[in-house]
């Protein structure tokens, strides 16, 4: 997709602080972290949101999970942590492309 920012971030046409990467996702710090810990689980599928997954994306689905725990045992303190994935503009989606938060460790109130 040629105007969306995780589209670009996957192409490194945007620098991002990069976590994990495969074929199948990335894994970056978002840039305005709500918490010590805060990720961003990227599908490198342009997906719209989880509306708008199909049966052909179960196993990008499993494995987006499957990372999301284990990526949170290495980086959220005591293993516990918030998972998050906004479903259009009215429920806080910003950008049109599907990704899970891992939030973790001190809230940052800002
Ligand atoms: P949403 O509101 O769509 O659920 O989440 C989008 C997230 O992407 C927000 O938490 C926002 O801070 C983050 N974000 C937006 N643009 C960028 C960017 O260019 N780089 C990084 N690392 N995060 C971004
Ligand atoms: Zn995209």
């Amino acid at each position: 997709m040629n105007d969306c920012i995780f589209c670009k971030i996957i192409a490194r046409e945007i620098p991002a602080e990069v976590i994990f990467e495969n074929d199948l996702m990335i894994v970056i710090k978002d840039i305005n972290p709500q918490a010590e810990v805060h990720f961003l689980v990227i599908s490198k599928k342009h997906i719209p949101s989880l509306a708008d997954i199909q049966e052909c994306d179960r196993n990008l689905l499993a494995s987006m999970l499957l990372q999301i725990s284990t990526i949170a045992r290495d980086y959220c303190p005591m293993n516990e942590y918030h998972v998050e994935t906004n479903i259009g503009s009215s429920w806080g989606q910003t950008v049109k492309h599907l990704h899970f938060h891992i939030v973790g460790g001190k809230r940052l109130h800002k």
